[in-house]
């Protein structure tokens, strides 16, 4: 049975800009954006995946634009960890422990 997968309550998206993905490993796509420094490589990566606003603060614009490596990609370039990705059940995928 396919697991639904929903965004957490209470998480205030200036903060934490968040989307479910459909499909594959990769089903939740955050961006902590307390820890973003605008830095851009997430956006170079994967554009269609990540934005900058007008604070020069990244967030999430649509999480199905591009494939799981890049997405990957996308995380593993962020200088600060700022982006986390979540399976299924809410295990976070990158960055690992
Ligand atoms: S790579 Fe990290 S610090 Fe740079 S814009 Fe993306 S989330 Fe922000």
């Amino acid at each position: 049975m396919t697991k639904i997968v929903s965004l957490p309550a209470n998480v205030p998206e200036n903060i934490i800009s968040q989307k479910i993905r459909a499909g594959g490993q990769i089903c939740r796509i955050a961006v902590d954006r307390s820890k973003c420094i605008g830095a851009g490589p997430c956006v170079a990566a994967a554009p269609g995946v990540f934005q900058l606003d007008e604070e020069n603060l990244a967030y999430v614009v649509d999480p199905n634009s591009t494939d799981e490596d890049t997405i990957r990609l996308a995380a593993e370039s962020c200088p600060v960890l700022a982006i986390s990705l979540y399976d299924e059940n809410d295990k976070t995928i990158f960055p690992e422990d």
